[in-house]
């Protein structure tokens, strides 16, 4: 299928040469990869092992687009898609997670706007997943689904079918996630392992259908708001956060608990069939909203959080394959940047690529990638523990100073997080140096210092070549003249 030209809006920069690039995973980061891929007109193969109405089925929670990565997304022309089913986030209402009882408002709608130039998105899942999936097929990448990849040959740029079959590309890149062993096919850095590592504590995602929210007084308050606000729930070792979709419309939920239900069966894997008991348990010491949450639910799932440190080695010896996304650099779950790092990789990704003349620049390429990548990540990561910590934090002196803090802020009437100093001004500080990052300005910046350097040393190197072969060849013709 042709591109469709209304998701191909101009780049600056198009590639000397267009190579084949096969992805691995085609969950978020695999797609936007193959959707940036194209607009610059490599040609791109996703294989994707789930089929679209499973992944449909599993993607039922909430998603979140903080500013940084939906900028991406309008830059690459989706902003009218996005907004049919994500709604913009003027800001967030704080409670206690035991007794409801408000803690204070934030406001960072203009903030973020002015400062980080895109919006704080909440979205259903499987609705980015879907988007997506639509406009990188439209862009024409061939995205197959349902198709499992057993391993990845990196020394013959090539991967191998469940059926057997192999297909081979100039690039591989890996978008598998970030508990796949396929992982280790690129880095076999095992101190990483995702099972091997403890969980922080326990995620559990809700899908709340339009109709149950508004056929109970308490929800409706929450949910009928002419611009509706997220709602976040601090509690002892607990957490939650609230908020509308569009699209299928409903509210998601997602639960942080420390002290989750010990017969919750496997603590590496999502399971989506808890025991009911379970689920009274856990909301045995809620407020009253968040309970109600849980029993209306359509959809409940629940997985471990873990803090796994990214691999140390995101490209494989051949300088041919490549590890992007959660395979590479993998977030807690729940993580506010959980989705937008994915979608960074691929803006940046394409940018690098977007100045491919010839085959022997792919190693730099890929080694730049990891280069402007890791740090980046890993700040990210810092920033989502801390977070956590501080949204789950025991009942004591911290979190009676950081509750009186946020009521005494909301008294004098200014947002919780707001200037003033103190450690809530740090925590905000810190999320907006984050929003507010280019991730494209970062690509174009290792171009100007980098890329174009390396460039004009390789053209001056053979120029020099060049000159000294003119000489040499004077001198031989000299020498055959003298006999
Ligand atoms: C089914 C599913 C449902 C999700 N639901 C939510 C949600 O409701 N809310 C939320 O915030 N986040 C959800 N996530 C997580 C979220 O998508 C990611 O954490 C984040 O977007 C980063 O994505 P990623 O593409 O790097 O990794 P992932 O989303 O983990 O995607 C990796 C993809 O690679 C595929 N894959 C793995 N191994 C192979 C193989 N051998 N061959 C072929 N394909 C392979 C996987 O099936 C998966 O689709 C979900 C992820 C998945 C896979």
């Amino acid at each position: 299928m042709g591109p469709d030209p209304s998701f191909l809006p101009s780049i600056n920069g198009k590639p000397g040469i267009l190579i084949d690039f096969l992805i691995v995973g085609g969950g978020i980061t695999g797609l936007a990869c193959a959707l940036a891929l194209r607009r610059i007109g490599h040609r791109v193969t996703v294989l994707e092992r789930l089929a679209e109405e499973e992944i449909s089925r599993l993607a039922n929670g909430g998603g979140r687009l903080p500013p940084n990565a939906s900028k991406i997304l309008f830059q690459w022309g989706l902003e009218a898609a996005l907004r049919e089913f994500a709604v913009s986030s003027p800001g967030v209402e704080v409670m206690r997670y035991d007794t409801g009882d408000l803690l204070g408002t934030h406001t960072w709608a203009e903030e973020i706007l002015r400062e980080a130039g895109g919006e704080y998105l909440f979205y259903h899942h499987a609705d980015l997943w879907r988007l997506l999936l639509r406009v990188a097929v439209d862009a024409g990448a061939d995205v197959r689904l349902g198709v499992s990849v057993t391993s990845i040959n990196g020394d013959d740029p090539s991967v191998e079918l469940s059926e057997g079959d192999v297909l081979r590309a100039d690039v591989v890149v890996a978008a598998v996630g970030g508990s796949s062993g396929l992982r280790t096919a690129v880095s076999a850095d095992d101190k990483c392992l995702y099972d091997s590592m403890p969980a922080h504590c326990r995620l559990y995602s809700l899908f709340v259908p339009s109709q149950v929210m508004l056929q109970d007084h308490l929800l409706a308050q929450m949910y009928i708001r002419p611009s509706p606000p997220a709602f976040l729930w601090l509690g002892h070792r607990a957490s939650a956060l609230g908020n509308r979709v569009g699209g299928v419309d409903g509210f998601v939920v997602h639960v942080w608990v420390s002290d989750y239900p010990r017969s919750t069966a496997n603590e590496n894997e999502w399971i989506t069939q808890a025991d009911e008991a379970d689920w009274e348990d856990l909301i045995s010491h809620c407020e009253p909203r968040l309970q109600r949450l849980v029993r209306g639910a359509t959809f409940r799932a629940s997985g471990p959080v873990k803090i796994v440190p990214q691999l140390d080695n995101w490209v494989h010896h051949s300088d041919r394959v490549l590890l992007v996304g959660e395979a590479a650099h993998p977030l807690p779950v729940g993580s506010v940047q959980l989705t937008a790092l994915g979608i960074e990789d691929a803006a940046v990704f394409a940018k690098l690529f977007s100045h491919l003349t010839s085959e022997d620049q792919i190693p730099a390429f890929l080694h730049a990638f990891q280069d402007l990548r890791e740090g980046r990540c890993a700040r990210v990561l810092n920033s989502e523990r801390c977070n956590l910590n501080f949204r789950m934090l025991p009942n004591g002196p911290d979190q009676e100073e950081r509750d009186n803090a946020m009521r005494e802020r909301h008294a004098r009437g200014i947002s919780v997080f707001g200037s003033g100093g103190g450690k809530l001004t740090e925590q905000w500080d810190q999320l907006k140096e984050l929003f507010g990052y280019n991730a494209e300005d970062e690509a174009d910046d290792w171009w100007v210092k980098w890329g174009l350097l390396r460039e004009r040393a390789k053209e001056r190197s053979t120029e020099l070549v060049e000159r000294v072969n003119i000489q040499l060849q004077a001198v031989n013709i000299r020498n055959d003249d003298d006999e």
